[in-house]
């Protein structure tokens, strides 16, 4: 018989196992798996009196919180749409997409509400907004009065198919604008599942969300965590002092998060020490490359790290590095590098990496291709923008723009996105691999290599870093430094010295914004890009 796959089967498992075990921890609250599923009803009761139907598209812009979080269960029951919101948005961003994905409800968190207020009126298609704990001033409906005067009764779900959109995930904008990508109930089902495996999720885990729910990275996870009946706990802000302090609190077990928020808990732990408990037993990393620190996590801190790859068009994720029990004789320095890899495909994902004429590039850690990849993950398409699906998903393979290398145990490799490799004198160089060797420079918190013109080469790499306080270092000093790690064509030629690198919300350095920048300085068109 065909049984959809619907998201909302994740809750009413955890529900009939685990009704009674912690689920979330948010602020000082804490909320039962009943409890949890007690508030989905009521939202769903809610959405659909103010008129909520299937296919609507309902918005969230908060922080990690539980309102967030029963926010995606609620939604879905009535077979809406989901968008979350990246919170770091300018309020036009947010007319852009309110509009773009002709959202019919938003909910906004009171903290973040100065962004929407100045630009209500232009919102087009929203009907009610409602605010998590509104202050007495606000005209805006209160989502607590507002949820407790719901029924609580089990709602009455709409039919709803496993290819019916569940959400509407804008990518993070790296690269430019956002695009609105289309995921469905079985994409984020078998995501899940997929998941799950390689993290060996169990009830026992205690999750600490570092990474937003609104990015997809942070989206999906709480599907296979809720699965499995462990807890969550939310963070509203998420600095290395509070989610040592969460760590400790709630015996937290697992976390993701991006390499740069890794980056700063390592530089947190080396000078303060906090206690740690041994119930954390791993850390994943992605959606961006790691620097070369797997080796300070694993033997420094004590947690074991695993390296993901994926992408908001896949679900997100791709692949996932482990160390075959068969490698495991490798030495430890080997395996360090290895794990820092994006890995192998995941069950379920078939990931390649091909070469301009669509074949496989060779085994060998040299040739570079780009990395494709079909699954069950893959989005139904962007919105309202067949030209660039067409373009992303090919032959049924997702073109994600990654470029990558193989080794000879079949490690994908992450060289660079295209739009970031740098084509000097006719040499492809990886600004990752640069960006790895100035991770290296003791006085060095953070790297960034961009492509610059020069007039013999064409391009040559420049780096834009954060040093650690205090620190007597010359551009000279990088310079010399790139020199003696890498080979001289590799090198960087120019450093530009910051007190900050331009990120998104999940924490991934906007080299768009350095090389606009950068190149308005120069007073130079960006050529190629
Ligand atoms: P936009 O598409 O709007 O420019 P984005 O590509 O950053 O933004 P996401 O979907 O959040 O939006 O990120 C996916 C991208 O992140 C991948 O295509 C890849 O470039 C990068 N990425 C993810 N994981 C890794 C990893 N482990 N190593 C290197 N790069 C990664
Ligand atoms: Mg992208």
């Amino acid at each position: 018989m065909y049984v959809p796959l619907i998201l909302n089967q994740f809750l009413d498992r955890a529900v009939s196992l685990y009704g009674s075990k912690e689920a979330i921890f948010c602020d000082t609250r804490v909320f039962t798996y009943n409890e949890l599923n007690n508030r989905v009803n009521r939202l769903s009761h809610g959405l659909k009196g103010l008129g909520v139907k299937k296919g609507d598209r309902v918005a969230y812009l908060a922080p990690n919180t539980v309102e967030m979080l029963e926010g995606f269960y609620g939604v879905f029951q009535l077979g809406a749409v989901m968008v979350p919101l990246n919170i770091r948005l300018k309020p036009d961003d947010y007319v852009f997409i309110l509009n773009h994905s002709e959202t019919k409800v938003l909910f906004v968190d009171q903290d973040l509400y100065n962004l929407i207020e100045p630009v209500k009126s232009q919102l087009k298609t929203v009907e009610k907004i409602i605010i998590h704990y509104k202050e007495e001033h606000s005209e805006e409906t209160d989502y607590d009065q507002w949820l407790s005067s719901q029924s609580d009764l089990p709602f009455k779900r709409e039919s709803i198919d496993e290819n019916d959109v569940c959400s509407l995930l804008y990518t993070s904008g790296t690269t430019g604008n956002p695009k609105g990508v289309m995921l469905t109930h079985r994409n984020n089902y078998l995501h899940a599942l997929t998941t799950m495996h390689h993290l060996r999720v169990q009830d026992q885990d205690v999750l600490l969300h570092v990474l937003p729910m609104f990015h997809v990275n942070g989206w999906g996870s709480p599907f296979y965590y809720t699965a499995n009946g462990a807890s969550q706990v939310c963070l509203r802000k998420a600095s290395p002092e509070l989610i040592f302090q969460a760590i400790q609190n709630h015996k937290v077990s697992i976390m993701h998060m991006a390499p740069t928020v890794l980056n700063s808990l390592i530089q947190y732990f080396e000078k303060n020490r906090p206690d740690i408990t041994q119930e954390l037993r791993v850390v994943i990393a992605g959606s961006a490359p790691p620097p070369a620190f797997v080796s300070k996590v694993e033997r420094e801190i004590g947690w074991e790290f695993i390296q993901v790859y994926g992408m908001t068009e896949s679900s997100p994720l791709s692949t996932f590095s482990v160390i075959r029990s068969h490698l495991k004789s490798l030495p430890i320095e080997e395996q360090y590098r290895m794990k820092a890899k994006a890995g192998y495909q995941m069950i379920s994902c078939e990931v390649k990496v091909v070469n301009e004429f669509g074949e496989e590039v060779a085994h060998n850690g040299k040739e570079i291709g780009e990395v494709i990849t079909r699954s069950n993950g893959v989005m139904k398409g962007y919105w309202k923008n067949k030209e660039a699906t067409m373009e992303a998903i090919r032959d049924g393979w997702l073109h994600t723009g990654d470029m990558a290398t193989v080794d000879m145990y079949g490690n994908i490799d992450i060289v660079d996105r295209k739009k970031d490799i740098i084509i000097s004198g006719g040499e492809n160089i990886s600004s990752i691999e640069i960006e790895g060797a100035l991770y290296e420079h003791p006085s060095v918190i953070e790297a960034a290599v961009i492509a610059v013109p020069h007039e013999k080469w064409g391009e040559t790499p420049h780096a834009f870093i954060v040093l650690k306080e205090n620190q007597e270092v010359t551009e000279q000093d990088i310079i010399t430094f790139t020199r003696e790690k890498l080979a001289h064509f590799k090198a960087v030629t120019g450093v530009t010295f910051v007190e900050a690198l331009p990120k998104t919300a999940s924490g991934k350095i906007q080299k768009i914004h350095l090389r606009n920048d950068y190149w308005e300085v120069k007073g130079k068109t960006a050529g190629r890009f």
